[in-house]
C-alpha cells in the first residue's frame, strides 16, 4: 500500500532535477575574485577561456592573467559566433587540453558556446558576463544555430556566475535595453506557462514562475533609474537576468522565461538572420502576446519605449513583413511548447492587423 501512495506521487509530483549555481558574484571589481572563486570550487590546475575577439581585449585576457597568477594552466580559444561548428571546435580544444573548467567570457554567443560544449563534454562551466543583454548568462540553456532547431536547447547550469560591472558598465547600452526587453517578456512567457498547464496538464511550478515575474515587475518599476545607464540600473538588470537563469534551472526548463514572444523571436531569426538582438525582439513579442491575453500590452510597451528598447518593426531594424510572417509561422517554430499562439491560430490577416493594433507595424 506505501509503495502505492509514494508511487503515484512521485508520478503526480513529476519529479525535477534542479542545478543551481553555487557563486553568484553581481558587482563593481569583482572579476579579480575569479581566482579565489575557482580554487573555493576545487579548481586549481587547469581551465579553458573562450571567449570573442573583442572580448578578449575586454576580459579575456584579465581572465587569463588572473588564472595564470594564481598557478592554473591557462589555454584558450577564440569563437566568433554561437554555431554548432563553434561548438565542436571547443570540445576538440577540451578533449585535447583536459581542462577542469571552462569560462565562457563574453556576451550572449561566447557564452552560449561555451556551456553547450562544456555539458557536451561533462565539465563544470562559469559564466563571465560582459554584457547585460539576455537571462542565458545565468540559464541552463543555450542557443546555438545549425542544431536543427531555431530554438534553445537545455545544458548544465553555470556553476558560478561572475559579472563585474565595472566592465559591464563598458558595454553599449543597447545591450542593457535589450537585456530590459528579455525581462518584460516574462510578463507573457508566464502567462503561456500557466496556459500550457490548464489547458494541457503540464507541469508548472508557482515559485519558478513567481521569480521570473518578479524580474518583469523589477524592469517595470525601476526604467527611470535603468535607463540613466549607472552602475545602480545596470546592477538591477544583471540581478533580474541572473534570478531569471534560476528560476528555469529550478523549473528544470526554460518555460517560465520562454513563451510565445520568444518562438516569434526566434520565428523572426529564420526570416530575418540579420535581425535585432534577441532581447529586443522578445520585447516587441512581448507587446503583442500581451494584446492576445488581453493584458496591459500599453504597459509593456510604454516601459520599452521608457527603457530606449524598440517597440516596432522599424527600430527593430526589420521588414514589417517580416514581422507579420514570423508571428504566423511562430507556433511551428516548436510544436510541443504550447503557448497563445496554439489557441489563437494566427493568419495572415490576423497577424497583420495585431501587429498593426499593436502599433509594431504601421
Ligand atoms: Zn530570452
Amino acid at each position: 500500500m506505501d509503495l502505492f501512495i509514494i508511487t503515484v506521487i512521485a508520478f503526480k509530483m513529476q519529479l525535477h532535477r534542479m542545478q543551481l549555481p553555487r557563486e553568484v558574484v553581481v558587482g563593481n571589481d569583482t572579476l579579480p575574485l575569479l581566482g579565489e572563486i575557482c580554487k573555493r570550487l576545487g579548481f586549481k590546475k587547469s581551465a579553458l577561456v573562450v571567449s570573442g575577439p573583442d572580448t578578449k581585449t575586454i576580459a579575456g585576457r584579465k581572465v587569463i592573467d588572473l588564472l595564470s597568477d594564481k598557478g592554473m594552466d591557462v589555454d584558450y580559444l577564440i569563437v566568433n559566433s554561437s554555431t554548432l561548428l563553434e561548438v565542436y571546435a571547443v570540445e576538440d580544444r577540451i578533449k585535447e587540453s583536459k581542462p577542469q573548467i571552462v569560462l565562457g567570457v563574453g556576451g550572449g554567443t561566447k557564452i552560449d558556446v561555451a556551456k553547450l560544449s562544456s555539458t557536451r563534454q561533462g565539465i563544470p562551466f562559469i559564466s563571465v558576463p560582459t554584457t547585460a543583454s539576455h537571462d542565458g548568462i545565468a540559464s541552463p540553456v543555450a542557443a546555438v544555430k545549425g542544431l536543427n532547431k531555431p530554438y534553445s536547447v537545455m545544458a548544465e547550469s553555470p556553476m558560478a556566475i561572475v559579472a563585474d560591472t565595472d566592465i559591464i558598465i563598458n558595454s553599449e547600452y543597447r545591450f542593457t535595453a535589450s537585456g530590459c526587453g528579455d525581462l518584460i517578456s516574462k510578463f507573457t512567457s508566464v502567462r503561456d506557462w500557466e496556459l500550457a498547464y490548464k489547458m494541457k496538464h503540464e507541469y508548472y511550478g508557482e515559485y519558478a514562475a513567481s521569480l521570473a515575474l518578479m524580474s518583469a515587475r523589477l524592469v517595470a518599476k525601476n526604467v527611470e533609474i535603468i535607463k540613466l545607464d549607472s552602475e545602480e540600473g545596470l546592477r538591477l538588470v544583471l540581478e533580474a537576468l541572473i534570478s531569471c537563469g534560476v528560476a528555469m534551472s529550478i523549473a528544470g526548463s526554460s518555460k517560465p522565461c520562454s513563451g510565445s514572444e520568444h518562438l516569434f523571436s526566434h520565428s523572426l531569426d529564420m526570416i530575418e538572420p540579420n535581425g535585432a538582438l534577441h532581447g529586443e525582439q522578445c520585447g516587441v513579442g512581448a507587446i503583442i502576446m500581451a494584446y492576445l491575453y488581453d493584458i496591459d500590452w500599453k504597459g509593456i510597451k510604454e516601459t520599452l519605449e521608457k527603457v530606449g528598447a524598440p517597440t516596432t518593426a522599424e527600430e527593430l531594424g526589420v521588414d514589417p513583413e517580416s514581422v507579420v510572417k514570423a508571428l504566423v509561422a511562430a507556433c511551428s517554430i516548436r510544436p510541443e511548447r504550447f503557448t497563445i499562439l496554439d489557441v489563437k491560430k494566427l493568419d495572415y490577416g490576423s497577424a497583420e492587423k495585431l501587429a498593426k493594433v499593436t502599433g509594431v507595424i504601421y
